[in-house]
């Protein structure tokens, strides 16, 4: 056994502390983070404080203990440990995250505006994309939807964002359309390797933008805002595309509506209604639906849930109970995450009657595409609204349907396993 007196054998010893020193602290990182991915929170916050608060592994551990909090619901505790946190790392989102959430559930919505905003700092703002775009001249190509989804998949944008977003924009279907925040994880590389709100998803964004500009003449637009359920408060954004010079203005002032009857709002419910009604003209939804989904909202009922059940009724009742000759209902899913009022709305029909028209005089492959692989997934999006599986994990799924969809057929068979 090597004693201290001993020189060389000492600093050997000591060396080995050490090692055992970062391995303990890295072993606590670890256990923490275990315990609450298996549900248990004290243990977690717990072993998270008996790591030194100091340096990046300090770090590790404050964020593990204000989750911690978070999960224990320990408001108070999450907005002073949150705020200490943004004062020496301004730049991290979330802290800001957990600290919206604790000041919406404790009343105070300011406060909650503020770390929103904060958190969600990471989006270009409509200023930002102004000006990147001031020296860019709008472009002008209009490859077929086909070649748009492959050449978008070469820059890391993924076929859900090309078929619904793009093309749609690009070929005068709708004015404008939209992607949430969850799904830019999938429009962008630089994105998904970037950890999520940091300044590089910024720079990521703003490329997306000024690309989509230069080869297409399309415009995008970032709107803040906070996800409310079941009275939790999620800072989270949306992509708007469009060729309208407008958009951003547009955009911006939909994202201070959004703020304004936030913070005069009461208890859980966020009442939205003018703001679902101005998104829906946006967006260009058949009015009927737009006023039906705001009357939901009106009467705090779920727009999610009341689509679903009526689409799950008529699939079931109408196409296979009664009369099997009756086609299912189809044409009102033109649009994803677009919820009509009825699974046969007229106007909605007609929109996605019209859609698969002017498809049909660009690009025959490209209806098929759209009839058999991406209204059933809208269909199957909606459907799901109840116990739904989250949205990634869902456009995750989409994406790679419609992957392996815009793939030659040879390529299609090659895939499949070998029965
Ligand atoms: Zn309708």
């Amino acid at each position: 056994m090597a004693t201290i007196a001993d020189p060389p054998l000492a600093l050997s010893a000591m060396r080995e502390l050490q090692a055992g020193i970062a391995h303990s602290v890295q072993f606590c990182l670890r256990l923490a983070r275990a315990y609450l991915d298996m549900g248990l929170v004290e243990a977690a916050r717990k072993t998270a404080t008996q790591v030194p608060d100091e340096g990046e592994e300090g770090q590790q551990a404050r964020l593990l203990h204000l989750e911690a909090l978070a999960r224990q619901a320990a408001h108070g505790s999450v907005l002073d440990l949150g705020g200490r946190m943004t004062e020496e790392t301004p730049g991290s989102s979330w802290p800001w995250r957990a600290m919206a959430h604790a000041a919406f559930v404790v009343g105070d919505r300011a406060r909650a505006e503020e770390a929103a905003l904060r958190a969600l700092a990471y989006l270009p703002s409509a200023q930002d994309v102004t000006t990147c775009l001031a020296e860019t001249e709008a472009g002008t190509e209009r490859p077929s939807p086909l070649e748009l989804v492959r050449v978008c998949a070469d820059v890391g944008i993924g076929p859900h964002a090309t078929v619904d977003c793009l093309v749609p924009v690009l070929w005068d279907i709708r004015p404008t359309t939209c992607l949430f925040e969850d799904g830019l994880e999938f429009v962008l590389e630089v994105v998904a390797n970037a950890a999520m709100g940091t300044s590089a998803t910024q720079q990521g964004l703003l490329g997306l933008a000024r690309y989509l500009f230069g080869a297409y003449g399309i415009r995008t637009a970032f709107l803040r805002y906070g996800a409310l359920a079941e009275g939790t408060l999620r800072p989270m954004g949306k992509a708007y595309f469009s060729r309208a010079p407008e958009l951003h203005a547009v955009v911006e002032h939909l994202e201070r509506l959004y703020w304004d009857t936030f913070r005069n709002g009461e208890g859980s419910r966020l009442s939205s209604e003018q703001y679902l009604r101005e998104e829906g003209a946006l967006l260009g939804y058949a009015e009927c639906c737009v006023e039906w989904a705001a009357r939901l909202r009106e009467a705090g009922e779920s727009i999610e849930t009341a689509a679903a059940q009526a689409l799950i009724y008529e699939e079931m009742t109408a196409s296979v109970l009664e009369d099997s000759r009756v086609p299912a209902p189809a044409l009102a899913y033109s649009a994803y995450e677009f919820y009509p009022c009825d699974p046969r709305c007229p106007a909605a029909e007609a929109q996605g009657q019209r859609m698969l028209e002017r498809y049909a005089m660009v690009e025959g492959g490209f209806v098929e595409w759209v009839r058999g692989r991406v209204i059933p997934l809208n269909k199957a999006r909606i459907a799901q609204a109840v116990g739904s599986p989250p949205y990634p994990q869902f456009v995750r799924a989409f994406n790679a349907e419609l992957f392996t969809a815009s793939l030659p057929r040879w390529q299609r068979s090659w895939l499949q396993p070998e029965r």
